[in-house]
């Protein structure tokens, strides 16, 4: 049916183009293209033989021009963004030039600057809509099925949603005191920011880690989640009507909050460069390189990940409340595509959402977020690659039981 071009070649990607190979009805052929070509390499010989007809390329992502004639060469009918969010600017430049879809996970920021936000995304929608092209922003799970979550439960269970909680535990144990769970710069820079929710219209801000709840995962258990700002909450504020709050929440062991809190103390979680031995670092960047890779977790790491939406809102004048979740066991993603459930939980929908687009399901000319779209068709997909997802009618909510307590 179609030709994907995939960027970047870590985590999330090997498991998006893992499960490509899979849906090769859909995925007739793949370039993967990375700023380290010998990586594209080694998973096209771990997946070469199947129906999916598998090129591999090199790419500087940052680079418009080298992007539109990769583009031209290999004239994909969808550029999977699976690289960093620094890129997204320069491959939807890209993408615009060649008059090719776009999709990414992760919403633009700058590499200078600790700050994400939609903006400069949402900038681009008319030149999509006038080049005829759809610009499928955030397919992955948060954000990505968080939002197809929020559509779903709209559609189908509320006349109004008045309250969303978004709940992100891992329940993984990798063994190591401290480790990233995917690109330790991108996480590292996501948790050390002020946390924000949005309510009444409006976004209120509090210090990192401020907000501290206690809740019981199915599968799971029971674990301390904190309030995080997170990219799909912008959206949702604007595209879910009647909203009046909504929230997100990470679980964090304690260790990983003694070893950060060390960190950030000592200065190594900055992003301003410094002087050292004649040289220009970035500590965060140093860090990263010091610290396990991701990657690397896959085999070590036991235990569930349970990310999930809870709604309370109205159907026919009555309260309401829903809860919907997935349940992802990192043994059983190794076991399928080499890797932990963080990168899965990310690569099925990233491959889900290209598919939604080349299928024609969800494809039109402009820039979107994944709940502008129908949710019935990503929903079934989930159910058929990996992900299937529980429904709970009477759910224990987030402030049930427990004071707002503040640390
Ligand atoms: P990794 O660091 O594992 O992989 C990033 C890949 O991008 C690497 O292959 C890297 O190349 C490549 N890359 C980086 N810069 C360039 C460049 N300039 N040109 C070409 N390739 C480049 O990250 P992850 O796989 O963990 O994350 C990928 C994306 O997924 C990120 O945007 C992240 O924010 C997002 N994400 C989204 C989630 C969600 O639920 N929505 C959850 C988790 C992650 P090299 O191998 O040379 O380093």
């Amino acid at each position: 049916m179609g030709k994907a071009l995939v960027i970047g070649c870590g985590g999330v990607a090997s498991v998006a183009i893992h499960k490509c190979v899979q849906n090769s009805q859909v995925f007739e052929e793949i370039c993967i293209a990375s700023r380290t070509k010998s990586k594209c390499d080694a998973l096209k010989a771990q997946l070469d033989g199947g129906k999916t007809k598998i090129t591999t390329a090199q790419v500087d992502a940052n680079n418009v021009d080298e992007l539109i004639a990769l583009i031209n060469e290999v004239k994909p009918d969808i550029v999977m963004n699976l690289a960093l969010p620094y890129q997204d600017l320069t491959i939807m430049d890209a993408c615009l030039a060649t008059k090719t879809h776009y999709m990414d996970t992760a919403n633009y920021e700058p590499e200078d600057t600790a700050k994400f936000e939609y903006k400069w995304q949402w900038d681009y929608r008319e030149r999509f809509e006038k080049a005829g092209i759809t610009a499928l922003l955030g397919s992955g799970f948060d954000p990505g099925v968080t939002g197809v979550f929020s559509a779903y439960a709209l559609k189908h269970y509320f006349d109004e949603i008045e309250y969303i909680d978004i709940l992100d535990c891992n329940g993984g144990d990798h063994g190591y005191p401290f480790a990233t769970n995917f690109n330790p710069e991108i996480n590292i820079r996501e948790v050390s920011a002020n946390g924000r929710y949005w309510e009444n219209g409006e976004w209120i801000e509090t210090k990192p880690m401020e907000i501290k709840r206690e809740y019981n995962f199915a599968e799971v258990g029971q674990k301390d989640m904190y309030l995080l700002y997170h990219e799909e909450l912008e959206s949702l504020a604007v595209n879910m009507p009647g909203l009046k709050r909504i929230r997100f929440f990470m679980t964090f062991g304690q260790s990983y909050l003694t070893h950060l809190r060390a960190l950030e103390n000592v200065g190594m979680t900055s992003i301003e460069p410094i002087e050292f031995e004649g040289k220009q670092i970035i500590p965060l960047q140093f860090l990263k390189a010091v610290l396990p890779d991701p990657a690397s977790l896959g085999p070590r790491t036991v235990g569930k990940t349970n990310i999930g939406c809870i709604f309370q809102g109205k159907k026919d004048g009555k309260d309401k409340t829903y809860y919907v979740y997935n349940v992802c066991d990192h043994q059983a993603c190794y076991r399928e595509v080499g890797s932990q459930a963080i990168s899965y939980t990310t690569g099925v929908p990233a491959m889900i959402g290209a598919a939604m687009v080349l299928t024609g399901k969800w494809n039109k000319p402009g820039v979107y977020n994944v709940e502008e779209f129908d949710p019935d068709p990503f929903m079934e997909e989930l159910n058929k690659w990996g992900l299937p997802w529980v429904e709970d009618f009477n759910p224990v909510l987030v402030d049930d039981g427990q004071e707002a307590r503040k640390q």
